[in-house]
C-alpha cells in the first residue's frame, strides 16, 4: 500500500475549522439581503486595517485590482515608469500595465527579494514609483528600497505576507499605499476572490474608494473614471471569521517552517530558505533551492507530494510581457538563476509532522540520485 499523498495545500482542512461559524455568517448575509458592501465590508475593512496598522483598508475584488487601484490612486499616469521585482506573480506587473505605467524590472538578492541596488540602476527621470513584493510570507527590504530611490513613491505588494513585520511594523504599513489578495490559497484566504488597498492617508483612500465603485463616493455623481471592484459581502463576513485566526495559523506556518529546517538541515543539496534580518516570516511559501530541479519536482510527484514553483518564468520572459518591459541595467541574472532552483513545498497550517518527514524523505532520496 502506498502513503496518503501530501497535498501542496489543504484548504479543506482550512475550511473544516470555520465551517459551522462561516455558514451561520454566509446565511446571515443572506437573510440581511444586502449583498454589497454593507456592515461586514466596513466592519472587516476596520479590523483589518487596525490589523495591518494602518488608517484605511478598502475592500476590492482582488489583489490584482487592489494593486492596480493603489497605483492610480498614489497618482501613476500613463507613461509613468513603475519599477517591480522580476520575480513576482505576473499580477504585479499587470497592474501596472492596467494602471497605464511601464514595467521596469529589477533583480533579486539570494533571499529572493527585491535588490534595492538593480532597482536604484533601473531608475530614469520617469520613474514614478517602485513596488516592493513581500514574497513567500517576508518583507521586502522597504527602508532600503526608499533610500536607494528618493522621491519614489514607494508601494508594497502585501499579497504573501499577511500578518509579517519587518523592524517590527506590519507588511502594508510601510509604503505610501499597498495592495493585498484574499484569493483563498493566500495566508488570509476568503472563500473566492477578494482583495484590500491599506494605506494611511486619507486622500488616497477615498480615491481609492471611488475607483473600487465607478469612480464616486455617493451614487450617481461619478468623479472619476472607476470601475465595479468591491470586496463581496460575504467574503467580507468570512474573512472577519479568517482574520480572528490568522495569527494562530500563521503560528502554525512558523512550526512547520522550523520542522522543515531540521528535517533538512543535513541533506547536501538542498539550499534552505533564509530569513532576512529585521523580518518576521509568515511562510505564505516554505521555497528550498535544488540542483535539476524538475526532475527533484518530477520525482516528489511520483511520491505523491504535491509542490510548485513559484515562478517558472521571470516577468521579462512571459510572453505577454516580452516586448514591454525594460530591464535594470546590468540584468537580472540572480532571478534567471534562482528560477531554475527554487521549489515549493507543502506548506498550510495544520500540515502533520508524519507529512512534513514524508516530504523530507522523498526530496533527500530525490537529490540524492
Ligand atoms: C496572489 C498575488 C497577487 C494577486 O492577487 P489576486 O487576488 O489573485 O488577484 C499579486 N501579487 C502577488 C505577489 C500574489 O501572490
Amino acid at each position: 500500500m502506498s502513503p496518503d499523498p501530501v497535498p501542496f495545500v489543504d484548504l479543506a482542512l482550512q475550511h473544516r475549522r470555520i465551517a459551522d461559524e462561516a455558514a451561520a455568517a454566509i446565511r446571515e448575509v443572506i437573510d440581511r439581503a444586502q449583498y454589497t458592501l454593507g456592515p461586514d465590508v466596513a466592519d472587516f475593512e476596520s479590523e483589518f486595517a487596525a490589523f495591518s496598522g494602518v488608517a484605511h483598508a478598502v475592500g476590492v475584488a482582488s489583489g490584482t485590482d487592489a494593486l492596480e487601484l493603489a497605483l492610480r490612486a498614489a497618482g501613476v499616469q500613463p507613461g509613468d515608469e513603475v519599477i517591480i521585482p522580476v520575480n513576482t506573480f505576473v499580477a504585479t506587473a499587470e497592474a501596472v500595465v492596467r494602471a497605464g505605467g511601464h514595467v521596469v524590472v529589477a533583480d533579486c538578492t539570494p533571499d529572493h527579494l527585491i535588490d534595492p541596488g538593480s532597482a536604484a540602476r533601473a531608475r530614469t527621470t520617469r520613474t514614478r514609483a517602485v513596488v516592493g513584493v513581500h514574497l513567500y510570507g517576508q518583507m521586502a527590504p522597504m527602508e532600503t528600497l526608499e533610500a536607494h530611490l528618493p522621491g519614489v513613491t514607494l508601494v508594497e505588494d502585501a499579497a504573501q505576507s499577511q500578518g509579517a513585520t519587518r523592524h517590527g511594523r506590519p507588511s502594508g504599513s510601510w509604503g505610501l499605499v499597498a495592495g493585498t489578495s484574499f484569493y483563498p490559497g493566500k495566508n488570509l484566504g476568503a472563500f473566492g476572490d477578494g482583495g484590500a488597498v491599506l494605506t494611511d492617508d486619507d486622500a488616497l483612500a477615498e480615491t481609492a474608494r471611488a475607483l473600487r465603485n465607478h469612480g464616486g463616493i455617493r451614487k450617481y455623481e461619478h468623479r472619476l473614471i472607476g470601475t465595479t471592484s468591491r470586496l463581496d459581502t460575504i467574503q467580507a463576513a468570512v474573512l472577519r471569521i479568517r482574520l480572528k485566526g490568522l495569527d494562530a495559523d500563521n503560528a502554525e506556518r512558523e512550526l512547520a517552517a522550523r520542522r522543515y529546517a531540521e528535517l533538512l538541515r543535513d541533506v547536501d543539496g538542498v539550499d534552505l530558505p533564509q530569513v532576512a534580518a529585521g523580518n518576521t516570516h509568515v511562510w505564505h511559501l516554505f521555497v528550498v533551492g535544488v540542483d535539476q530541479r524538475d526532475r527533484v519536482q518530477a520525482a516528489l510527484a511520483d511520491a505523491g507530494v504535491g509542490c510548485g514553483i513559484h515562478y517558472p518564468l521571470p516577468i521579462h520572459r512571459l510572453p505577454a510581457f516580452a516586448d514591454r518591459v525594460m530591464v535594470a541595467p546590468g540584468g537580472v541574472t540572480q532571478a534567471e538563476a534562482g528560477a531554475e532552483r527554487i521549489l515549493s513545498l507543502p506548506m498550510f497550517p495544520g500540515i502533520t509532522p508524519d507529512q512534513q518527514e514524508r516530504v523530507a524523505d522523498v526530496l533527500r532520496r530525490a537529490v540524492a540520485r
